[in-house]
């Protein structure tokens, strides 16, 4: 499984773009995300799009990020940083994939405003998509992107109630019949 556990999210202020982070690490093939604090704006949101367009994408919300993250690695975990002052993703990526191929589950950390340094201690790879300052929303759909080749912008959801169908010149959408 891949998991993203999103630091330092601050209510308010951050829910679109929490929003964001959530429906991207979705649409790109991760599994569920955690949060620190709960927001229902982000959980409604989530919810609604696995409602209406399938899968079992979850959002979850965690007591302490940190003792969360050392269990996660004392069962088979391993834990990839995304930061600005990391190492770049081309020179670790490979090393990734291959945890994966030995079936470790990943968990991707993501900040907000500043990432608490322990983030940095606890992770087992501290990764850079390029070392300027972007958007976590853009970190985390390069890093899944590079993770899975590309694979999982085909996915497509069995008990989806809306689907689309790639076309070149139209808008088609396939929804549920009732
Ligand atoms: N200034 C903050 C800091 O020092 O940690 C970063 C704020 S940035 C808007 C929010 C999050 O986006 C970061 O915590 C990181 O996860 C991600 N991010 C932004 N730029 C990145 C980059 N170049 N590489 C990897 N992740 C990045």
């Amino acid at each position: 499984t891949v998991e993203v556990l999103r630091v330092g999210h601050r209510g308010e202020r951050d829910k679109r773009i929490s929003t964001h982070v959530a429906l991207t690490a979705r649409a790109l093939g991760a599994d569920r995300i955690l949060f620190i604090c709960d927001d229902n704006h982000v959980r409604e949101s989530v919810n609604r799009i696995v409602e209406n367009w399938g899968g079992d994408f979850k959002f979850e919300v965690i007591d302490s990020w940190k003792s969360y993250i050392k269990r996660f690695k004392e069962n088979n975990g391993v834990v990839v940083h995304l930061t600005m002052y990391g190492e770049n993703i081309n020179e670790a990526i490979n090393n990734i994939k291959e945890d994966i191929n030995t079936g470790k589950n990943i968990l991707i950390i993501i900040g907000a405003e500043k990432v608490p340094k322990e983030a940095y201690e606890l992770a087992d790879y501290n990764i850079s998509i390029g070392n300027q300052p972007h958007s976590e929303v853009a970190a985390i759909a390069i890093f899944l992107d590079r993770l899975f080749e590309g694979k999982t912008l085909y996915r497509d959801y069995k008990d989806a109630k809306i689907k689309v169908m790639p076309s070149k010149k139209e808008k088609v959408v396939i929804t549920e019949k009732k």
